[in-house]
C-alpha cells in the first residue's frame, strides 16, 4: 500500500510514499518509548531549548514549508505562511510557560506536607488531518512535548510530505532521536498501534466517525483520549448589529481554508427582517473572493483538498436544495482536472438539509432565517455539534451574555470569527469531541496529575 500525494489544483500525483512496513513501526514505537523515558528526566528549561530552535527554523523555512502546503491539499501561501508563523508561535509559548503550568500545587490538607504534581504519560499517538496540517500537529505536539512525553504521529494520508517536515524540522531543532516520529501507515493500522503497551494515550483531530472509532479502540483498551472533531459553528447576526461588518467577518470566516475549516462559520442565523440586505451582501462578498492556483499571488480560496471531498460537498449543497434551499450563487462544479469548488451561497436552509443538520467542509454559507432573537438561539443550538459560535450585535453587554449562558459550544466569540488561540484552550462538546488544547488546560491532558501526601 502507498500513501498518494496529489496536487489537488492540478490532480496530478506528486508523490507516492510505500506504508511504512510492520518492523519499522515497532522500531518506531520502541525507540520513541525509550527516548521519551531520558526526556522525562529533563527539567523544563532544557525541554525548551529544541521547542524554541523548532521555532527559529519554522520562521527561516516558512516559504519551502507554505509551498508543501499549498502542493499537497491547496492551501494559499499566503495562509500557509501564517500558519507556519502560528506554529512558531505555539512553540515559544509552551517553551515559555510550561513551567509555570506544571509547577507543583501544594494543597492544605491534615498531612504535614501534601501537594498535587505532574508527571508526563509516556508515548502519545496522535492522528491527524490534512486541512491545517502543520498546526494541528504543533498545537498538540508543542505541549505534549513540554509536558515530557514522546509523539508519534499517523498524519493523513494525502499531506505525508507535510508529515515528514514536522518530523525533520524537530529533529534538526535537536529533540532526541526517536522522540518524535511519523508513522506513514494507513487508517487502518491505527486500531492496532492504539493497543500496543508502548502507546500511553490517543489524541485525534478530525472527522466525528474516525474519532467515534478511534475513542471506541482506546476506550476497550482503557487509554486516555482527546478528540477535536468536526463542528457546524453558527454565527447569529442580531437586528441591531453592523450588518456589512458582521457579514463580512462571517464570509471571511467561511472562507479560510477554502471553508475546510473545523471553526469555519457554517450557519447564519439571520434577522428575517434583514432578509434583502443579508442575502445582497453574502452574495457580493463571497463572489468577490478570488479562486484560484493556490501558488498564485492574491488567490482567497484554492482548490478542496481532495476531489471525493469537492464531490461530497457538492453532494450537500444537492440535496439541500433538493429539500427547498434556495441557490443564490454557485452551486456547480467547475470543468477542469482540480478539485476546485466555487463560493456558494444556500437561503432557506433548514431542519432536515445536509446545509443544517451536517457539517459542510467548503465554501457553502447556508443561511437561516429567524423571527426572534429567542428563536435564533435556539436554531444555534440545534445541532449535534458544539465547537465555536459566534454573536454579532451592537449591545456588546447583551452579546457576551449570549456567547457566556445561551451559546452550547467550547469557544463563543463576539463581533468577531472564531480562532485558535495558543493562549485559549480550544475543542468541543457534543459531536465535537472532548478534551481541550492550548493554553494551560491542553498541557494538562496528557500527564498524570499526581498527590503526593506526607504524613
Ligand atoms: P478524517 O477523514 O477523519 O481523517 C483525520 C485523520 O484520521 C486522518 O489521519 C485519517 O487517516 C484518520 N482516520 C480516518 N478514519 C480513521 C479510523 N477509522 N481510524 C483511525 N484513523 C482514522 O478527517 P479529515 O477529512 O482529514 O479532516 C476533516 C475533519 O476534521 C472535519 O470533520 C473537521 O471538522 C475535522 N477537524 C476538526 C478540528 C478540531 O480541532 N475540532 C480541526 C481540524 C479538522 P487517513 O488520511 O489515512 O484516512
Amino acid at each position: 500500500m502507498a500513501l498518494e500525494s496529489v496536487n489537488p489544483a492540478t490532480g496530478e500525483v506528486i508523490q507516492r510514499h510505500p506504508a511504512a512496513p510492520r518492523d519499522e513501526v515497532d522500531a518506531a514505537l520502541a525507540a520513541c518509548a525509550g527516548a521519551q523515558r531520558g526526556w522525562a528526566e529533563l527539567g523544563f528549561a532544557e525541554r525548551g531549548g529544541p521547542l524554541r530552535t523548532a521555532a527559529r527554523i519554522l520562521r527561516e523555512e516558512r516559504e519551502p514549508l507554505a509551498r508543501r502546503m499549498a502542493l499537497e491539499m491547496g492551501k494559499p501561501l499566503a495562509q500557509g505562511a501564517a500558519e507556519v508563523e502560528k506554529c512558531a508561535f505555539v512553540c515559544e509559548y509552551y517553551a515559555e510557560e510550561a513551567a509555570r503550568f506544571l509547577a507543583p500545587e501544594p494543597v492544605a490538607t491534615d498531612a504535614s506536607k501534601s501537594f498535587v504534581c505532574f508527571e508526563p504519560l509516556g508515548v502519545v499517538l496522535a492522528v491527524m488531518p490534512w486541512n491545517f496540517p502543520l498546526w494541528q500537529v504543533f498545537r498538540f505536539a508543542a505541549p505534549a512535548l513540554m509536558a515530557g512525553n514522546g509523539a508519534l504521529l499517523k498524519h493523513a494520508s494525502n499531506v505525508s510530505g507535510c508529515a515528514l517536515d514536522i518530523e525533520d524540522v524537530l529533529r534538526r531543532a535537536g529533540l532526541p532521536k526517536g522522540l518524535f516520529r511519523t508513522l506513514l501507515i494507513g487508517a487502518d493500522a491505527v486500531a492496532p498501534l492504539i493497543e500496543r503497551p508502548e502507546v500511553a494515550a490517543v489524541t485525534l483531530t478530525g472527522s466525528t466517525p474516525a474519532g467515534r472509532s478511534v475513542a471506541a479502540r482506546a476506550g476497550a483498551a482503557l487509554k486516555k483520549t482527546v478528540l477535536e472533531l468536526g463542528g457546524s459553528d453558527p454565527y447569529l447576526i442580531l437586528e441591531d448589529a453592523d450588518l456589512e461588518r458582521a457579514v463580512e467577518t462571517c464570509v471571511s470566516s467561511r472562507l479560510v481554508n477554502g471553508g475546510q475549516s473545523c471553526i469555519a462559520a457554517k450557519r447564519f442565523v439571520l434577522p428575517e427582517s434583514r432578509r434583502g440586505d443579508c442575502e445582497r451582501l453574502f452574495v457580493e462578498r463571497m463572489q468577490a473572493r478570488r479562486v484560484g492556483d493556490p501558488l498564485a499571488p492574491g488567490v482567497d480560496v484554492g482548490p478542496m483538498a481532495r476531489r471525493d471531498l469537492r464531490d461530497e460537498i457538492h453532494g450537500q449543497v444537492e440535496r439541500s436544495l433538493a429539500r427547498g434551499a434556495r441557490l443564490l450563487l454557485g452551486g456547480e462544479i467547475p470543468a477542469g482536472p482540480g478539485a476546485f469548488y466555487p463560493p456558494t451561497v444556500l437561503s432557506d436552509v433548514g431542519p432536515g438539509m445536509p446545509a443544517y443538520e451536517e457539517e459542510v467542509f467548503g465554501p457553502v454559507a447556508a443561511l437561516i432565517f429567524v423571527r426572534s432573537e429567542a428563536e435564533a438561539i435556539r436554531v444555534a443550538n440545534d445541532s449535534p455539534f458544539g465547537l465555536g459560535a459566534a454573536v454579532f450585535t451592537r449591545d456588546a453587554a447583551r452579546g457576551e451574555e449570549i456567547a457566556a449562558r445561551r451559546l452550547r459550544a467550547g469557544s463563543c466569540f463576539v463581533n468577531t470569527f472564531v480562532r485558535s488561540d495558543p493562549r485559549l484552550p480550544f475543542g468541543g462538546i457534543k459531536e465535537s469531541g472532548y478534551g481541550r488544547e492550548l493554553g494551560p488546560f491542553g498541557l494538562r491532558e496528557f500527564v498524570n496529575v499526581k498527590t503526593v501526601y506526607v504524613a
